[in-house]
């Protein structure tokens, strides 16, 4: 870095702290972890309620996650919504509601990662889903269906700003070779030619690494690994960074589900511990999921019992029926720009408060 640069990049910097802007953005997106699901998680990992780091977060909110024509929203409208500032329909990922899925283009939304690419901030992604599901999707790609995950991956490789997602790790990998093969991409090949080091496990990832896409054939990988690695490597840009961590706190699986509840508060935490103060971190889901709990006591394991299914089969502490739903999740955040999240918002205005925390009003 040149002399001058360097003042600048220090004026930049000491004028973002006096506006008491962010120059990072961490959101954790527990997908599916509404406040049902973080309330049993509580009680199952301490026996007792409101214990979950995300619980004491110092600014909270509740929000809605409807779509733009239905009440219960999928993953692809109910992130669209938080990374673009607009509700769309089910199934469509960072188009508008006037796209028909599977069938015709709305218009294309630009994200709060697209943003940051934009201004020259590093970038990324983190998911133990597919990376090319829609939760991941709607932060790096568009389309007017969730389904094309050859067509979402490819535009990994056809950035709309700056040089694209930075750092990409997550599940898939076989799934998504074989797709973008499909749609003509070689996803070794492209990306290579944009500078990203290529892998298939998180221990490869080096500290010398500046881009990354690590697609992995598992679900099951350190979360806290991941997002220690992806931080490592986007902190090297002096401007800043935004980074999406998603992990699937889906309860079909009640078991498994509130284990990655608990991984995703558990690495939160870690995160909150270690980041610098200029880093806004954020919790939220993307919608409920059906999960209710309907007895149990003190010192009784929460599950002893086995799940309560909807059909009534086994009289479980905890009753799960498979389905996403409408009530308001909760958002939690701590760190510059935190202080809006308060009271009851849409699924939209967590766009319009992350853009605030940089200091860039939208
Ligand atoms: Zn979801």
């Amino acid at each position: 870095m040149t002399r001058s640069l360097f003042v600048f990049t220090v004026l930049v910097l000491a004028s973002q702290a006096a506006r008491g802007e962010a120059r990072n953005i961490i959101l954790f997106l527990g997908d599916a972890a509404g406040i049902p699901t973080l309330h049993v998680a509580s009680v199952y990992r301490y026996d007792h309620p409101n214990k979950l780091f995300i619980q004491q977060m110092p600014y909270i909110a509740l929000m809605d996650t409807s779509a733009a024509d239905e009440w219960v929203t999928d993953s692809a409208n109910g992130m669209s919504a938080i990374v673009t500032g607009q509700k769309t329909k089910n199934g469509v990922i960072s188009q508008s509601a006037s796209a028909v899925r599977g069938k015709q283009d709305g218009e294309i939304l630009q994200t709060i990662l697209e943003y940051a690419e934009q201004r020259g901030l590093s970038t990324g992604v983190i998911s133990n889903m597919n990376v090319t599901d829609a939760t991941t999707a709607a932060c790096y790609s568009h389309s007017n269906d969730r389904g094309a995950s050859g067509k979402i991956f490819a535009q990994v490789f056809t950035p709309r700003f700056g040089d694209g997602v930075d750092v990409l790790i997550g599940a898939g990998r076989d799934a998504i070779l074989t797709a973008t093969a499909k749609v003509g991409v070689n996803v070794e090949a492209a990306a290579r030619e944009k500078g990203y080091a290529f892998y298939s496990s998180l221990d490869a990832i080096s500290d010398s690494d500046t881009r990354v896409i690590a697609l992995l054939n598992t679900h099951d990988f350190s979360l806290s690994e991941a997002v220690d690695d992806a931080i490592r490597i986007l902190s090297k840009n002096e401007k800043g960074y935004f980074l999406m961590t998603e992990w699937d706190a889906h309860t079909d699986n009640l078991k498994r589900g509130l284990d990655q509840a608990i991984e995703l508060d558990d690495t939160i935490r870690k995160t909150a511990e270690s980041v610098s103060g200029d880093t806004l971190i954020i919790f939220a889901a993307d919608h409920s999921f059906d999960i209710r709990l309907v007895d149990g006591k003190k010192d009784e394991p929460i599950l002893s019992k086995g799940t309560q299914r909807a059909n009534g089969q086994s009289r479980g502490n905890v009753r799960v029926d498979d389905g996403h739903t409408g009530e308001q999740v909760l958002v939690a955040a701590q760190g510059p720009g935190a202080e809006r999240v308060h009271g009851f918002i849409a699924n939209t205005d967590l766009f319009h408060i992350m853009m605030a925390a940089y200091g860039w009003g939208k």
